[in-house]
């Protein structure tokens, strides 16, 4: 068999409605932050995933009304004539790049803070007592809904069917899923506490979806495929909803009969307003993880079923289909990680994917709204404002310069194998360890962590395919031996560390643990990297606020010790909560014990004794090991050697020097990357050091077209 028949199955069509997708790839909807204002951003971002050959490529979830602004979450829209213009130009690009189109509609009634439209309210508000209506807690208030509501916002779902119909898509899903939208409210017992004829039995409760299908399939007419993207279990309390809820085992099945005959595929997520189940990071599930909850499903359709689920492999994407459990593979990450996933499989490029790691920087982008970020994959979210294509590379007009990179963690790799790509002849990777990937081989340790090594896998591998790229293992450099070396260009990427001392970012004091406790104050590097032995008890203290200090608490703690892991912050681990991970970090280190303290100042109280202080309370902890986890420092003095030694490039044929990564700033790894990545792109730019103006999408007043290119006067001065 070749690697082709193995995955023909991804490639066989498949009717979806009035249409035929040409393959079982479904990229599905996802915000990426520049909602539908910055369409060429958003159309970038989609039409490359139809260049990657995604046989259906979804935008995101569009609000459908002022009724339901979503403001300050950066999302699109689809209220009115301009939002139908913007879409069309979106569908066009995703068309034209050879895939379907699709949009979701929601009516949300669980999370709409309208910040901009102010004092809109849902119609549950203006229906006010109604039928002894529907019960949606919103606001922390109980509010009805009456006839006139319900036929309100059935119009309001009618009207942007309409609109999207206008626009050009193939594909309609509404959003039923996550327990948010008016449809899953309807359909979900502990919502719909309703004794009418839309409350009680699940014929009642599909009555809303049944009757809003009907309209906008009347009023819209043929030529567009409608699905539901249904939320088919609503999980068990505390975390869900219970025997209140939604359940596959329970009345799902006859939800999906009632509705059958009203759609052309569906859609199948679990969970609940926190869509952190359904988004979970690596740290806590594998691929096909929403299996326990959507297999088997698809035996109560006659329907094409989409399931979604972090997959990342071609072999287990063909065993899904093959099994049964769906027709379309689902992905939101595999695609941002990697948007030519599905030309790579096709091609038998197996090895060239880059696969997304589950770190869910892309999520934690999403949830505070800001422009789309991957870890893996430095291109995403960038496609039109810095024109980049994650699988295209222009030569480099200075590539016969030779270069000289030092460092290979994450910004070192990554600038090497761009350059590579770029057409240099001679790359010079240089690391002093014996193997390439830096921090990460020490990081992807921690528990949970260990699919980051990704990273380094995918970099390696294409490393090996560059012939005019050359990886040096084992060696250091000195300022002096670098401008030696014989590299017109010399980029350091020399990383950074953490401090066993340093100043507390909340109060500019210093910390002041290692002064007093000396060797028993430990960093992450000797915990975890160099495994340095850790006594029985061990207080961490946090200044990092992600998945560090959690992290090597649970490792700890694993290990039998006892374990405090305490933070000057609000919550632990911060910026897990973004990446929609601190749910199950938290319920994994008190399963395992582990004391946990907030806006905690740990200072010394004896030998071998520190006091927690927070503004409420104080106690005492006995330890044998600190681990401080922050502050980071920038390991830059070879950068700064260079510096000092600037009259000497001239003499030895240098004409740049460059620093990258973390030895800049420590940051998140996927700013490492793009940082090496970025200074790759740019490298034969006027000055290298300055990121090129990126395309800000906006009002211009008396904007020409050429105001929105690279390179336009607009944008001229923005350094
Ligand atoms: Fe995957 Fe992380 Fe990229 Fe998101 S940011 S697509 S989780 S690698």
């Amino acid at each position: 068999m070749t690697l082709s028949d193995r995955y023909s199955i991804l490639f066989e069509p498949i009717k979806v409605g009035p249409h035929t997708a040409k393959n079982r790839f479904w990229s599905t909807p996802h915000a990426i932050g520049y909602g539908i204002d910055n369409v060429a951003s958003q159309a970038g971002v989609r039409s490359t995933r139809a260049a990657g050959g995604w046989g259906v490529v979804f935008t995101e979830a569009n609000t459908i009304s002022p009724d339901m602004d979503k403001t300050p979450f950066k999302m699109s829209r689809m209220w009115d004539e301009g939002d139908v213009r913007n879409q069309r130009f979106v569908v066009d690009e995703i068309r034209r790049n050879g895939a379907l189109a699709g949009i979701e509609l929601e009516y949300n009634v669980s999370v709409n803070p309208m910040a901009e439209g102010r004092g809109l309210q849902p119609k549950m508000v203006s229906g006010g007592i109604g039928d002894s209506g529907l019960s949606v807690a919103y606001a922390g208030t109980l509010l009805e809904l009456d006839r006139e509501g319900i036929e309100e916002i059935k119009q309001i779902y009618v009207s942007a069917a309409l609109r999207a119909r206008d626009a050009g898509f193939d594909l309609v899903t509404f959003h039923a899923g996550h327990a948010a939208s008016i449809i899953a409210h309807f359909l979900i017992p502990y919502y719909n506490t309703r004794t009418d004829e839309y409350g009680g039995s699940v014929e009642n409760r599909t009555r809303f979806a049944r009757e809003m299908l009907q309209a906008v399939r009347d009023a819209v007419g043929p030529g567009i495929a409608f699905g539901l993207r249904l939320g088919v279990d609503t999980l068990d309390e505390p975390i869900g909803l219970g025997d209140r809820g939604l359940r596959s085992d329970g009345d799902t099945p006859e939800v999906i009969k009632q509705l059958d005959d009203l759609v052309d595929y569906w859609d199948f997520v679990p969970g609940v307003v926190d869509w952190g189940i359904d988004a979970q990071s690596s740290r806590t599930v594998a691929e096909n993880h929403e299996k326990k909850w959507v297999d088997g499903l698809k035996a109560f359709t006659t329907k094409p079923v989409v399931n979604v689920g972090r997959f990342n492999s071609p072999d287990t994407m063909v065993e899904v289909l093959k099994s049964g459990q769906c027709d379309f593979i689902g992905a939101a990450r595999a695609g941002i990680a990697d948007p030519y996933l599905p030309e790579k499989v096709r091609t038998n490029n197996i090895g060239d994917i880059r696969e997304c790691i589950g770190c869910n920087i892309c999520v934690s982008r999403d949830m505070i709204s800001m422009p789309l970020q991957c870890t893996q994959n430095a291109t995403a979210g960038e496609e039109f404002r810095r024109g980049w294509n994650p699988e295209n590379f222009t030569p480099a007009k200075n590539r016969d310069e030779p270069v000289l990179i030092i460092g290979a963690g994450p910004a070192g790799m990554e600038c090497a194998m761009i350059l590579g790509k770029r057409g240099f002849e001679n790359v010079h990777l240089v690391e002093k360890d014996s193997k390439i990937g830096g921090s990460i081989n020490w990081v992807s340790n921690i528990p949970g962590r260990h699919e980051w090594r990704r990273l380094v896998e995918y970099r390696e591998l294409q490393l090996s395919q560059l012939d005019n790229v050359e990886v040096i293992l084992n060696t250091e450099f000195t300022a002096e031996e670098a401008l030696e070396y014989g590299a017109g260009i010399i980029i350091a990427a020399t990383g950074s560390h953490y401090m066993r001392n340093g100043i507390d970012p909340y109060n500019r004091l210093p910390i002041g643990l290692d002064p007093v406790y000396g060797e028993r104050v430990l960093t992450p590097e000797q915990v975890v990297r160099d495994g340095v032995e850790v006594g029985k008890r061990v207080v961490v203290v946090d200044y990092d606020g992600y998945f560090m200090g959690p992290g090597i608490a649970e490792m700890l703690a694993k290990r039998g010790c006892e374990v405090v892991l305490a933070t000057r912050g609000e919550h632990i681990g911060e910026y897990q909560r973004y990446t929609l991970e601190i749910s199950h970090t938290l319920r994994d280190l008190r399963d395992l014990g582990v004391k946990l303290r907030t806006e905690t100042s740990v200072i010394p109280a004896g030998d071998s004794k520190v006091a927690l202080v927070s503004p409420d309370w104080q106690e005492e902890f006995e330890f044998d090991n600190i681990v401080l986890v922050g502050p980071r420092t920038s390991d830059n003095g070879l950068f700064k050697g260079l510096l000092d030694r600037r009259n000497e490039w001239a003499e030895n044929d240098v004409s740049m020097v460059h620093r990258i990564g973390d030895s800049v700033r420590p940051h998140f790894i996927a700013e490492a990357i793009f940082s090496g990545h970025r200074l790759a792109r740019e490298i034969d730019s006027e000055n290298p050091a300055k990121p090129l103006p990126f395309i800000r999408e906006r009002r211009i007043i008396d904007a020409t077209p050429e105001d929105y290119q690279l390179g336009a006067k607009a944008l001229s001065s923005i350094y």
